[in-house]
């Protein structure tokens, strides 16, 4: 049985819409019939090479969600017709990260779905029954999708910042990514602050809560303005989600004392420190990836309660894949663009 799949064929090269053969479940596997896969900023960094695991082809996408059809041996056969949402990582589970239940920083991981496993730009998917999340009744496969990577990134990058209520946080670049950080940060206590280039953009983040939202093209320095706004305090976390030179260089300008830059994306661009600008401040860098299986959890169970909504900017068949990776790459999608076999 062949099945359409998106794939990635090295560094430089178009994605292709191919057929290949439709996987089988192994032993204490399942297969996902797909019916949503968002599209992530990741996959402009394989188109454009930045990103090169060394494999492929490939099919790519890591937010994947839809309807277990088929299982392997030693799955319960009562999860057949389950709607599911993708935990995209499979570690060894003995590391001391996988005992520890931090699976993104495995350093044997099994899968990596849409990374250097094939993943959801496609009609099915295999994967290990655990990783297949149980979406309950009112979340629609399609809004649920953005939840496996966008909401899900968010919840692991605020615990990673120890986000405390009345912190003021920065979400530096509004996309899929920084709604969540919005909300959650707001569910959290935190006063939020959203920069963009996008009028669009800066009012979905204050729809969805942002105390403050600031234009980036209509002010000289965000750090300046950022420094009016908490006066003259600055902030205590900045979400680096743009990360080219200019954003990193007003984001350590606008960070408090033991201020955090928290790196969750990145760029072409380096990134300049003299130790001094640390030392002085206390102030800390970090980087933040994935997230764990409890993340994705609890990410289901705050969309579930309307805590948290997902942002869902345009459905495309599968086949019109090219539509959706050319607006990311535009920047003009205000949410996540979701594709659908
Ligand atoms: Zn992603
Ligand atoms: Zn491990």
């Amino acid at each position: 049985m062949l099945m359409k799949a998106i794939r990635y064929h090295g560094p430089n090269q178009p994605f292709r819409l191919e057929e290949i053969s439709v996987p089988e479940p192994g032993p204490g596997e399942v297969r996902i019939k797909i019916q949503a896969a968002g599209m992530c900023h990741t996959e402009l960094h394989f188109a454009s090479g930045l990103l090169n695991l060394g494999v492929a082809p490939l099919t790519m996408g890591h937010e994947i969600s839809g309807v277990i059809e088929s299982v392997g041996d030693n799955v319960n056969k009562a999860r057949i017709g389950e709607r599911v949402l993708v935990y995209y990582y499979a570690g060894c589970g003995t590391c001391e990260w996988c005992r520890k239940g931090e699976e993104n920083l495995c350093s044997h991981l099994r899968h990596e779905y849409g990374f250097f496993n094939d993943g959801g730009y496609a009609e099915y998917i295999v994967v290990p029954a655990r990783n297949a999340v149980t979406l309950p009744e009112d979340i629609s496969t399609e809004e649920a999708a953005p939840i496996g990577c966008g909401v899900t990134t968010a919840i692991h990058a605020l615990n990673l910042a120890n986000i405390k209520p009345n912190d003021t946080i920065v979400v530096y670049g509004v996309g899929a990514v920084a709604f969540g950080l919005i909300q959650i940060g707001k569910l959290r206590g935190a006063n939020v602050v959203g920069i963009s280039r996008t009028p669009e953009k800066l009012e979905l983040a204050s729809e969805l809560g942002a105390d403050h939202t600031i234009n980036a093209n209509e002010v000289e320095s965000t750090a300046n303005v950022i420094r009016e706004i908490t006066n003259g305090r600055g902030a205590d976390v900045v979400f680096e989600l743009v990360a080219v030179k200019e954003t990193i260089e007003q984001s350590k300008q606008m960070l408090t004392k033991r201020g955090r830059l928290v790196f969750v994306g990145y760029s072409e661009d380096q990134f300049n420190i003299h130790p001094i600008e640390l030392v002085i401040n206390e102030v800390s860098v970090m980087g933040s990836v994935g997230n764990t299986l409890e993340e994705l959890q609890e990410a289901v169970r705050l969309v579930a309660q309307n805590k948290v909504r997902t942002i869902v900017a345009q459905v495309l068949p599968l086949d019109r894949w090219a539509e959706g990776l050319e607006a990311l790459q535009q920047g003009n999608v205000k949410g996540r663009v979701v594709l659908k076999p």
